[in-house]
C-alpha cells in the first residue's frame, strides 16, 4: 500500500509527535517480540503497524513451532558449514524455549506434538505433490543423513518407519503414503493469532510516553518515511511522528515496500492454505513432507491445516497479493486427498482458504542488522517461511545487538548490503 497527500494531511495535521528510544514498525511475531526485548531493558518503543496486530503472516501460517529451518540438517551443513547448522538448530529450540517462557503452552491452542519430517513412497500419478522414483530415493536418504548427523551432533532425534511399534495409527500413517519420518519430538503447534495476542498483551505503555497514547501498538500507522533529525530520527506515519534514537524494521516481506533497496534482500512469497473439518480423520504430529513443500497438522479443535504446494507454481506465487489460487488449492486438495485418506468423488469438508505473505532472504538464513554502516536503523525479519520459529529470538537479538552496538548474529552485513556495524 501507499499513503496519500490527503490521509496525511488529514486531521490531525501536523501529526502528533511522539518521543520514544526505539519505534518498531510492524506488529508482527518479529515487532512484538522486538518490543517485549525492550520492554524487559526497559527502554521506551512505540510500535507502528500498517493495519493491526499480526495482519501479515504471523497470523496466517501454520503454526508450527518447529525445530530447524526450510531445509533438513544435512542439507542445512551442506549450505553453511556444520558448526552454524548446528548453532541455527539450537536457536530455534531456544525460540520455542522463550516462547514457553511467555506462557505459549497455556494457550487452549498449544498442542505439545512432535514435528516429522517426511518421506513419501513414490508414485505414478501427475499431481505435481507426488514423488518419482528419484526424488522419493534421494528425499529418504537426506533424511537419513540427517539422523546421523543430529545424533552425532547431540540433538534429540527419532526415526519412524510403517509398521514400526512407534509409529502413530493416525490417518497420516494409514495412508499407506508415508516411507519414513524424521521426527523432531520437542516441538509444538499453536493458533498463531492466539500467540500473538498472548504476547502483545504483554506489552505496556512505557512511563516515559505517559498518557500520550493509550497502547504501545499504533493501529492503522502506515510508516510512509524514516528520516534524520539531528542526532534523533523521525518515522513518519499519517497521524503520528515518532522521534526516536533507534528503528527496528520488522515488516519482513514488506520491507522493500519502505526501504526499496532490500528488493534484492527480502523477496514475498506467497504461501496458501486450507482448513478442513477432521470428520473422523486425526494427525499424531505436525507433518512437514518433500522437503517442506506440503506441510499439514491438526489444531486443538480438531481442525486440520495444509498448506503449501507453491513451489510448483513459484513463478506465480510471488508478490504482495492477498489471494488463494485454483492451481495452488486443487493442489492442496489433491494433498490432502491423499494424506486424509479421501476417495476422488467424495466432498472434502473444507472450512477455509487463506494466503499469506513469507519474506525469503537470499541464503534461507534470517537477517539482522543495521541497514547500512553505523545506520540507527535497524531490520530484522527474511525468515524464509520460518518466522514462528525464529522470530521471537531473532529479535531479542536484533534489539540486543543494536543496543549493545555489536555485531548480530544472521548479521545483514554477511548479504553484501551492508558492512559490519561499527
Ligand atoms: C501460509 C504460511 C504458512 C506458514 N507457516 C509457518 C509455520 O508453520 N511455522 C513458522 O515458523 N512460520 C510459518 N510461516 C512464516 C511465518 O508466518 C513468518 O515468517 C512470520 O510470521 C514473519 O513474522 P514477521 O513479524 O517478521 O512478519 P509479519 O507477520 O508479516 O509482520 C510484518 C508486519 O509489518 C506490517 N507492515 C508492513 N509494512 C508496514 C509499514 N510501512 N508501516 C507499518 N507496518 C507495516 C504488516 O502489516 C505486518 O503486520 C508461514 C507463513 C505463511 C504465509
Amino acid at each position: 500500500m501507499t499513503v496519500s497527500h490527503w490521509r496525511r494531511s488529514a486531521h490531525p495535521h501536523p501529526p502528533t509527535t511522539l518521543e520514544a528510544s526505539v519505534c518498531v514498525i510492524g506488529a508482527g511475531i518479529c515487532g512484538v517480540s522486538a518490543a517485549l526485548a525492550l520492554q524487559k531493558r526497559n527502554e521506551s518503543f512505540i510500535i507502528l503497524e500498517r493495519h493491526a496486530l499480526a495482519s501479515g503472516a504471523s497470523s496466517r501460517n501454520a503454526g508450527f513451532l518447529m525445530r530447524g529451518a526450510a531445509c533438513h540438517y544435512a542439507e542445512a551443513i551442506d549450505l553453511y558449514g556444520r558448526q552454524s547448522a548446528r548453532d541455527l538448530w539450537r536457536f530455534t529450540e531456544a525460540n520455542l524455549e522463550g516462547l514457553r517462557r511467555e506462557g505459549c503452552e497455556s494457550l487452549a491452542s498449544y498442542r505439545r506434538v512432535p514435528s516429522m519430517l517426511l518421506a513419501l513412497n513414490a508414485g505414478e500419478s501427475n499431481e505435481a505433490w507426488e514423488p518419482d522414483a528419484a526424488y522419493a530415493q534421494a528425499n529418504r536418504a537426506g533424511l537419513e543423513r540427517s539422523l546421523s548427523l543430529m545424533q552425532e551432533d547431540g540433538l534429540e532425534v527419532g526415526w519412524l518407519a510403517p509398521g514400526g511399534a512407534e509409529a502413530p495409527s493416525d490417518s497420516a500413517w494409514k495412508s499407506g503414503r508415508i516411507a519414513c519420518a524424521l521426527v523432531n519430538p520437542g516441538d509444538g503447534s499453536v493458533n498463531s493469532y492466539e500467540l500473538m495476542k498472548l504476547l502483545a498483551g504483554k506489552l505496556r505503555v512505557h512511563p516515559a510516553l505517559g498518557a500520550k497514547v493509550s497502547s504501545p501498538i499504533l493501529e492503522n500507522q502506515e510508516v510512509f518515511a524514516i528520516e534524520p533529525d539531528g542526532n534523533k530520527t523521525l518515522v513518519r506515519s499519517a497521524d503520528c511522528t515518532i522521534r526516536c534514537e533507534r528503528v527496528l524494521v520488522a515488516t519482513n516481506a514488506y520491507a522493500s515496500l519502505l526501504l526499496p533497496q532490500f528488493e534484492n534482500l527480502v523477496k514475498p512469497r506467497r504461501g496458501q492454505m486450507l482448513g478442513l473439518a477432521a470428520n473422523g480423520r486425526t494427525l499424531a504430529a505436525s507433518y512437514y513432507a518433500n522437503d517442506g513443500s506440503e506441510y499439514f497438522r491438526q489444531a486443538a479443535d480438531g481442525t486440520i491445516v495444509i498448506g503449501g504446494c507453491r513451489t510448483y507454481f513459484a513463478d506465480q506465487e510471488v508478490g504482495f497479493e492477498d489471494r488463494t489460487t485454483l492451481p495452488v488449492q486443487n493442489s492442496l486438495e489433491s494433498f490432502a486427498r491423499a494424506m486424509l485418506g479421501y476417495r476422488k468423488d467424495e466432498t472434502l469438508p473444507i472450512t477455509s482458504r487463506w494466503a499469506g505473505t513469507m519474506g525469503f532472504s537470499p541464503d534461507g538464513l534470517p537477517l539482522i542488522g543495521p541497514i547500512a554502516p553505523a545506520s540507527p536503523i535497524w531490520f530484522c525479519g527474511g525468515f524464509t517461511g520460518h518466522g514462528m520459529s525464529m522470530g521471537y529470538k531473532a529479535a531479542h537479538e536484533a534489539v540486543d545487538a543494536m543496543l549493545d552496538n555489536r555485531e548480530p548474529l544472521f548479521a545483514l552485513s554477511r548479504i553484501g548490503a551492508a558492512r559490519p556495524h561499527r
